[in-house]
């Protein structure tokens, strides 16, 4: 396991060295999101090809093949577990193999990467086949998701929800308490790139008047930091927050894709259900929780006459300071017309995920507080991220305040949902004065029309 001191003190790590370059020349490019201190992990193929998909890094504009590196004896510092583990078509083993493995992987990454180190930069053979432009690739959902639950964990997006619905009492007596959440459904988790078909539902237009089956006519997109559980717990024991940050290999963007009409009709007494199964897109790069060491942060939304929690969702001493993590995210949408004209896609919002009032550490430790087991490549969304200004507010729902204050597209048309054609774009990016800026890549989506 990873010593705290190097957590707390992200300068002595040469992984995250801002001084480090990689002979990839893409990588030094700012705007690919790829610098040799992310390394994120992903599954690939050529595209359009029917090879089996595998793991990579990405860096800069490229990905390396680490499945490949690794039987190529290239990788040989990550240990012999690591290189089995790499040879999956998905990542679930080398997230079982906890924080001390994905070290072992990371230091080999980097090195492997560098500058200074000839072994692949000078083989013009093994780069032709390990190293494979991002452009020329295809990617998959990076785990194979055996569970998934959705969180609810931004107050400020709790409480602007709240209040469209019960002005009275937005935020329910439960709220401060524990993270709100429900299980979702992993079978329609989709990689960013799939088109999303408009969902068919239940809804009632009307109050008081009989129900329909009708297309969804409030559909929405959800802003979310979703996180990859790493080794989990045994069914009838728990993980406390401050023993949960062992279990989470790494982050990825989410869009909790949202039929809002559905959700009005279904939502009571149990909570969502189909208003939230037809599909959540990821973005493909996991980003470590290595690679974010420099941009831990407190959590900001929290008040300090707010309740302390109970003991088991309390965070390790000293790690309330680096509970939450500094990721600047942002929305865009580019309609159908737009992109037939060429124009750039529209910012609707931008936030930052240092603004939820509960971390993932909590979310994990509330989650197996009855003896509930994790496993080894479970997807916990963070919820919808929004912070406490209009322009950082995560869906459409809040953005548009219920569809009462629409949005205006560089094309002339006004939005309150999604319309078919239009294309959700979600980023994420790192940035902190005195170390590299990293990226999450984009998560992007489509709405096509109903079949
Ligand atoms: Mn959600």
């Amino acid at each position: 396991m990873t010593a705290d001191t190097t957590r707390l003190d992200p300068s002595r790590d040469p992984t995250l060295d801002p001084a480090r370059r990689s002979w990839v020349e893409s990588a030094d490019d700012a705007e690919t999101s790829f610098p040799i201190q992310n390394l994120p992990l992903g599954v690939f193929r050529r595209a359009g090809s029917a090879e089996t998909f595998r793991i990579g890094t990405a860096i800069g504009r490229e990905i390396l093949d680490l499945a490949g590196a690794a039987r190529s004896g290239m990788l040989g510092a990550a240990g012999a577990e690591v290189t089995e583990a790499l040879q999956a078509p998905a990542l679930n083993a080398l997230a079982a193999l906890g924080p001390a493995a994905w070290s072992r992987l990371r230091a080999a990454t980097g090195d492997l990467l560098s500058t200074g180190n000839a072994r692949l930069r000078d083989d013009r053979t093994a780069r032709s086949s390990l190293v494979v432009p991002q452009d020329a690739a295809e990617f998959d959902v990076p785990m194979r998701i055996g569970d998934y639950t959705d969180f609810y964990c931004s107050i400020h997006h709790a409480t602007n929800v709240g209040s469209m619905f019960r002005p009275d009492n937005p935020l329910m007596p439960n709220w401060k308490h524990l993270p709100v959440g429900y299980h979702g459904r992993a079978s329609s988790i989709v990689i960013s790139g799939r088109p999303i078909v408009r969902p068919r539902g239940q809804v009632c237009p009307v109050d008081g008047e009989p129900p329909i089956d009708a297309p969804s006519r409030l559909l929405d997109y959800e802003l979310e930091v979703g996180a990859f559980v790493g080794p989990g717990n045994p069914l009838g024991s728990r993980l406390t927050a401050a023993e949960a940050e062992a279990h989470i290999f790494g982050l990825c963007l989410v869009n909790d894709w949202s039929a809002r009409d559905v959700q009005k009709w279904e939502y009571q007494p149990l909570g969502p259900f189909n208003a939230k199964n037809f599909a959540t897109t990821v973005s493909p790069w996991i980003v470590t929780m290595e690679a974010l060491r420099p941009f831990r942060c407190p959590l900001t939304a929290r008040a300090a006459d707010d309740p302390e929690p109970l003991p088991y969702l309390r965070h390790a001493d000293g790690a309330a300071s680096s509970a939450g993590v500094d990721i600047t995210l942002e929305v865009l949408i580019a309609s159908r017309a737009m992109r037939a004209q060429g124009m750039a896609p529209m910012l609707v919002s931008r936030g930052s995920f240092r603004d939820m009032w509960w971390s993932f550490s909590q979310m994990l430790a509330h989650h197996t507080s009855t003896g509930c087991n994790l496993r080894p490549g479970d997807l916990l969304g963070s919820g919808t991220v929004s912070g406490a200004d209009a322009g950082s507010r995560g869906c459409l729902l809040e953005r548009t305040w219920r569809g009462t204050e629409p949005l205006t597209l560089p094309d002339g048309s006004a939005r309150t949902f999604l319309a078919d054609g239009d294309e959700v774009i979600m980023r994420g990016f790192c940035r902190r004065d005195g170390w590299v800026t990293i990226g999450f890549g984009a998560c992007r989506g489509e709405i096509i029309g109903p079949s």
